[in-house]
């Protein structure tokens, strides 16, 4: 069997540099053919070309670019906004890395090819999903995802042949590391401390995320998406009342499916996200590197508990967003990522981050989306309007947070 051409678009980030892990332990089943990025970090991605040598390299940062061409000569260099989603033509799977809403082109660009798309940019499924639905039923346009909930839903679903006797779906949820936490005992906590995950290496906006049970909230309307009602011939009928979430500190059980006779089946590994990007690289076959694995000896004990509602409303507000649909889930995703920003820059509290997007999902206008150009739109809104809910809670200049 020939190897699978594989494209990471986000090759710097956190599941880029796992997916060349992954591709560097199985060298014989998987051909790297493309790697893209923003250019922000251009000796990595510099690095990353002349270690793994790609045909092509996307560098969608512009004033980035003229530094990246002069070090690899001899390599296609793509430029632009238009160089990520490019390079889908030459793969056969491409790995969607990018951070946030950025990563919506690389989403359509792909399916749209007729191409799997190993989608680690939850944020464009969320945001984009009544125009990625449109562009996934393309001949040949696979979606799976490379999120370790989600993936496990994919593995645990391959259970029945029978769509019908799917009954719900429940993602567990590590609770971050303010779990057990009261918002009182939370008021004063810093970057580092929402940085600071127990269980799963990731980079700091999907850490803050899930800091905050916000992460947790896009991957319910992430599993709505990928395996529920809208999805037409990929859906399960599944919807939101279907969707529950489990607070499992270990991080071990990555997420379940009741079927109708109650039965459960549970995907279980060690916390690593080179795990799920294996398997939606090689999907429907496996990749035979295990990449840690659980030592039952040691194991002791598997935990379950119910989110905390009151002290994470960022769980309540991302059911809320989905079950508005339309441009609802873009607009709870614009707000968060302006949130987050703002919080990572020491501009808003922690607990400011849900009262900001709260404070902009009242504002919804109600809309529906029919084209790329309106989520587009949706999401520009949605950042403008969160950008003047921030002053509200930014602190006077000199005092503390
Ligand atoms: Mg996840």
């Amino acid at each position: 069997m020939s190897a699978i051409r594989v494209a990471i678009a986000g090759s710097t980030g956190s599941i880029g540099t796992q997916a060349l892990d992954v591709l560097a332990a199985e060298p014989g089943s998987f051909e790297l053919v493309a790697i893209g990025a923003t250019g922000r970090q251009p000796e990595v991605l510099i690095e990353q070309a002349r270690t793994y040598r790609p045909a092509i390299v996307a560098v969608s940062d512009e004033s980035a670019a003229a530094a990246i061409i002069d070090a690899l000569p001899g390599v296609d260099v793509r430029v632009g906004p238009e160089a990520m989603p490019s390079l889908a033509a030459d793969a056969d799977v491409v790995v969607n890395g990018v951070v946030g809403f950025a990563g919506l082109s690389v989403t359509l660009a792909t399916l749209a090819a007729g191409r799997r798309l190993a989608l680690a940019n939850k944020e464009s499924l969320i945001a984009g999903g009544p125009v990625v639905q449109q562009v996934r039923r393309t001949p040949g346009a696979e979606l799976v995802p490379v999120d370790s909930e989600h993936g496990a839903i994919h593995q645990c679903l391959r259970a029945t042949d029978n769509r019908e006797r799917v009954a719900r779906l429940v993602l567990t949820a590590s609770g971050g590391p303010f779990r057990g936490r009261s918002s009182a005992e939370l008021a004063n906590v810093t970057v580092a401390d929402a940085l600071a995950h127990p269980t799963w290496s990731m980079g700091p906006k999907i850490t803050v995320d899930s800091s905050t049970l916000m992460n947790k909230g896009l991957e319910v309307i992430e599993a709505y998406e990928l395996f529920g009602t809208p999805a037409g011939e990929a859906g399960y009928g599944i919807g939101f009342d279907e969707i529950d979430v489990v607070v499992h500190p270990q991080s071990i059980v990555h997420s379940m499916v009741e079927f109708t006779d109650a039965s459960t089946i549970a995907q279980l590994s060690v916390p690593d996200m080179r795990l799920p990007i294996g398997y939606a690289l090689a999907w429907p076959d496996r990749i035979t590197t295990p990449f840690g694995r659980i030592d039952w000896s040691q194991l002791g004990r598997l935990d379950f508990e119910a989110p905390d509602h009151t002290t994470f409303p960022c769980l309540g507000l991302a059911y809320e967003a989905g079950r508005i649909g339309g441009t609802a889930p873009a607009w709870l995703n614009a707000a968060n990522e302006i949130a987050v920003a703002a919080f990572l820059d020491g501009r808003i509290a922690w607990g400011d981050i849900s009262r900001v997007i709260s404070a902009t999902l009242e504002l919804h206008d109600g809309a529906g989306a029919n084209d790329a150009a309106d989520i587009i739109a949706a999401d520009t809104e949605a950042r403008r309007l969160a950008t003047s809910c921030l002053i509200a809670f930014a602190p006077p200049v000199g005092a503390p947070l």
